[in-house]
């Protein structure tokens, strides 16, 4: 049987009309996938970091303008939004995230980044696209060239989004808060899909209900009083402060939170003093918070200022020296509505094939910050994607031994298979155009 007659006869089953039959988008991608898996190589050989990524964003700036898109840059340092309009309908908006990390690539890849490259300060740094963001990056241009040719078949207006710094759970909300919304529409829902590096290329998962896990970042700083390591009894030991605190943060999740609820409390970093006979004047701490409702939130926020201050004073700390905390990335958790999920998910199956759609993984305490982009609108809709991106070899494994690949995100030899490229870009362009009006 041809694919186009399997993929129409696929429609007809799933009951959906023949104008939104997907075999044209599968062949127009498999057409296009020489430039985008080039472009892919590209950005993933030129990783940049949050709030760095200048030359990503002006290369997407580019191919968008290239295809007809109102292209507005610089929004959040180095965030990018493309509007195309093509009469009345809805408005929906997909987010590809540009950010990688600093972390020094270990793959034997020809297109590895071996360069490095510069931070948001300037600072010399290596960098890997250990995320996969130069994937979203790629189906956000492969979408792009979908959107346009095929405006004779839709209706409505398409916002594209390339986000910067999204490994900070800052970039949704810089954006919003530079203006975001004085050049786009305010949409009716927002799309975004990510890598996953379990599911083999060519597959995709969605379930409705939590997905990702709300997120805080908090620098915690303990003041004391320095002085020499000889004379404890004149200071005010903010290391030995630390190290009670941490030890006190442990039990805020364990005998406070409601333990049917899932919450996470990490202290990511300590950083204090700088010789072995100095006792410093102040030590500073990195938190990372996990929740998925307020209530955990407020009381692991509650519970860590408790803990910090009332260590402090026990040691004598002035009250004008009580300890700060700076509250730093934030976002909510990422939670998928029945209705927008079902119909994501029959425009996929539609397009990639039924068995090629899966249930989504149970649900994580990562988080992404994709949805803040609509955080002024908190009644639009958001819909989350988990986008096969692994090899064959690896899923068959976790199917049959349940074991997980060696190398996961954030992984030094985290690798995206190129095959993702043209399926992710199918699955993606499938769900903005099924919530979009038809011609
Ligand atoms: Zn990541
Ligand atoms: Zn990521």
């Amino acid at each position: 049987m041809s694919k186009v007659l399997r993929h129409a006869l696929l429609a007809v089953t799933l009951g959906l009309s023949t104008s939104a039959l997907s075999t044209p988008l599968v062949e127009s991608v498999d057409a296009d996938r020489e430039r985008l898996v080039g472009i892919f190589k590209h950005i993933h050989a030129h990783p940049e970091v949050g709030f760095a990524e200048v030359n990503t964003a002006a290369m997407v700036a580019k191919e968008l303008r290239a295809q007809g898109f109102e292209v507005h840059e610089g929004i959040g340092r180095t965030g990018v939004a493309a509007v195309m309009r093509n009469g009345d309908g809805p408005t929906v908006m997909f987010r590809a995230d540009m950010d990688a990390l600093p972390v020094k690539e270990e793959t034997d890849l020809p297109y590895a980044a071996t360069e490095p490259t510069k931070d948001l300060f300037g600072n010399e740094i290596y960098a890997m696209h250990a995320c996969g963001h130069d994937a979203h990056t790629t189906w956000l241009i492969g979408m792009a060239k979908q959107l346009a040719e095929r405006k004779d078949q839709w209706q409505g207006t398409v916002v594209l989004v390339a986000q910067p710094a999204e490994e900070l759970i800052m970039g949704a909300t810089a954006m919003v808060k530079n203006g975001l919304f004085d050049v786009v529409p305010k949409p009716d829902v927002l799309v975004a899909g990510h890598t996953h590096a379990v599911l083999p290329a060519g597959k995709v998962a969605i379930s409705d209900g939590r997905r990702m896990a709300g997120t805080d970042q908090i620098d915690v700083t303990i003041k004391g009083r320095g002085g020499h390591g000889s004379t404890p009894h004149a200071a005010i030991d903010p290391v030995v402060m630390s190290a009670m605190a941490i030890m006190g943060y442990q039990t805020i999740v364990s005998r406070e939170l409601d333990q049917s609820q899932p919450a996470v409390l990490t202290v990511g970093a300590i950083n204090a003093g700088s010789g072995n006979n100095i006792i410093p004047d102040e030590a500073s701490l990195k938190l990372n918070l996990r929740w998925y409702r307020q209530a955990e939130r407020d009381m692991m926020i509650d519970g860590i200022k408790r803990v910090t201050d009332n260590i402090a004073r026990m040691y004598g700390v002035p009250e004008d020296r009580m300890p700060t905390y700076e509250m730093k990335g934030y976002s909510t958790p990422v939670i998928n509505p029945e209705q927008e999920t079902e119909h994501a998910r029959q425009a996929m199956m539609a397009a990639l094939g039924t068995d090629n759609v899966l249930q989504g993984f149970p649900p994580v305490m990562g988080s992404e910050d994709f949805h803040m982009l609509t955080f002024p609108y908190p009644e639009v809709p958001v819909v989350f994607i988990e986008v096969g991106a692994g090899s064959e070899q690896g899923w068959e494994n976790f199917v049959e031994h349940g074991q997980l690949p060696k190398y996961l995100n954030h992984n030094p030899k985290f690798v995206v298979e190129p095959d993702s490229i043209p399926s992710g870009t199918v699955a993606l362009t499938s769900v903005v155009l099924s919530f979009l009006g038809t011609k």
